[in-house]
């Protein structure tokens, strides 16, 4: 790896979601962008240990692909070129929610529904294969250089070798290390303020497995999502996804609890766990199906915010995104989506060039996460057990919500407006509008009868 000066060069740390987006829209403005990963990456969808997390349940909403599409056009088709589907997000995906299931209507907008793994090689692939972009695996970064108010490259060396480190000079560093990133630690050193943190306790976990997918083409349910309310805190998912290496289409299920209500990693508990929430297309996989691989059982202990924006010096030709500037927790799908988004954000401001970029960008950053952050916390904090202070404007929406979705199990138009929120098409205000308001407040005028819950056709 040359370590040249080259003043139109960007470097971006970690190459997983976020690093990758940022790349992509880096490479419209630098010379050369050089992304650099602990990892050896695998050339197709396969796990690694850099991103534990990536082989957990993933869903992305139809923001985020919407998004990612605009970026990487012809993404979607390559996910489904390997048996990946799509679907109405209203009429082939479930949503249930204190035992009973919203109504289902097409929304006239898809989602596409792909193995986080998949998601991520294709779009590897898509930045690889661009002309000003290399991808430098097997990299530790040890820590950003910083010199006079200003990060001008970055110490690196091949990962498990000591006393092997480089300086490669750059004009931009982008930190995209995830959840756990340095960057707070970093700043103190270099003597200025780390960000203000915000963190939202959940203690969640979640019990997940692989099933085998009778078929490859699109089942009539192909998502089951099971929101935690207060009336049953206890969530779940089942994703259908595209065929393995070895040709096995599957389903992803998981089985969720907060603050310690954890369901043991054995399909036995998953079933049981199942039942007694009312996931009935989980427990007949967990009882019948055929697992692929083991149960895995993944915890988050809380959500992370890092409020960069608020800092009032920050050093020139340094950013952090991603992970690295908001966690959320996962059972909200968010977290690729806001990865995407503030990668539209960085495009945005680097139209107005570099000087003064991470101002613009952390502002331009904190207006995507307050959605999504608002959506997970203000729902996370509607469960009793999730401790945090509820103001009154908290609990009022937190009231509004249950009752928006008590009404959307027979009211179609409900259930969209609730759809698109959450899948971060339409702002949460929207749910406000005087004739969601009108027929929530109405209670709905009572449409298709509700059906209870179906197993899915696994
Ligand atoms: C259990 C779980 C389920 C989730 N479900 C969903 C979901 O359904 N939908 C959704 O949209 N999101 C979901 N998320 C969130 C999503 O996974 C993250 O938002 C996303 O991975 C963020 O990507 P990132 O690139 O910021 O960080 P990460 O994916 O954590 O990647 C960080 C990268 O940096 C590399 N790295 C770290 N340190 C160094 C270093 N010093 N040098 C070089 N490389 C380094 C790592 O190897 C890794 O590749 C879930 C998260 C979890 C934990």
């Amino acid at each position: 790896m040359a370590s040249t000066p080259t003043p139109r060069r960007a470097v971006v740390i970690g190459a997983s979601m976020a690093g990758l987006l940022a790349a992509r829209v880096l490479a419209e403005r630098f010379d050369e962008v050089v992304l650099l990963e602990r990892d050896e990456l695998p050339e197709h969808a396969a796990p690694r240990k850099g991103t534990p997390h990536a082989v957990q349940p993933h869903a992305l909403l139809a923001r985020g692909q919407q998004v990612i599409e605009t970026l990487l056009p012809g993404f979607t088709d390559a996910l489904v070129a390997r048996g990946a589907l799509v679907g109405d997000i209203g009429q082939d995906a479930a949503f249930d929610a204190s035992g009973q299931r919203l109504v289902r209507s097409p929304l006239g907008t898809t989602g596409l529904l792909a193995s986080r793994l998949a998601i991520e090689a294709e779009i590897r692939r898509q930045v690889r294969a661009l002309p000003n972009v290399r991808l430098h695996t097997g990299v530790d970064v040890l820590a950003p250089v910083h010199e006079a108010g200003r990060v001008t490259g970055v110490r690196w060396q091949p990962h498990g070798v000591a006393d092997a480190a480089q300086t490669l000079a750059a004009a931009l560093v982008v930190d995209c290390t995830g959840r756990g990133s340095r960057s707070p630690a970093w700043l103190r050193e270099w003597g200025y303020e780390p960000p203000p943190e915000e963190r939202v306790t959940i203690g969640l976990a979640y019990t997940n497995a692989y099933f085998r997918r009778e078929g490859a083409e699109r089942p009539p349910l192909a998502v089951v999502i099971g929101a935690a309310t207060p009336a049953q805190p206890r969530p779940s998912v089942l994703i259908a996804q595209e065929p393995d290496a070895e040709g096995r289409a599957r389903w992803v299920v998981g089985v969720g609890g907060y603050a310690g209500d954890h369901v043991a990693p054995t399909r036995e508990a998953m079933a049981e766990r199942a039942r007694a929430t009312g996931q009935h297309e989980i427990a007949e996989l967990a009882e019948h199906g055929e697992l692929i691989g083991e149960v895995m059982r993944y915890g988050m202990p809380y959500s992370q915010r890092r409020h960069f924006e608020r800092l009032a010096r920050f050093p020139e030709g340094y950013l952090a995104m991603g992970d690295a500037l908001a966690s959320f927790n996962p059972i909200y799908g968010q977290g690729m989506t806001v990865a995407a988004c503030e990668a539209l954000a960085l495009r945005a401001a680097l139209r107005h060039g570099t000087r003064g970029l991470a101002r613009r960008f952390f502002k331009a950053a904190a207006r995507v996460i307050d959605t999504p952050w608002q959506l997970a916390v203000g729902g996370d904090l509607a469960l009793p057990m999730v401790p945090g202070p509820r103001p009154f404007p908290v609990k009022l929406i937190n009231a509004y919500v249950g009752r928006v979705q008590r009404v959307a199990v027979h009211d179609a138009v409900v259930a969209g407006a609730f759809l698109r929120v959450v899948h971060l098409l339409a702002r949460p205000e929207s749910l406000f509008a005087p004739g969601i308001v009108w027929r929530v407040w109405r209670g709905g005028r009572p449409q298709a009868a509700h059906a209870a819950p179906q197993p899915a056709t696994a």
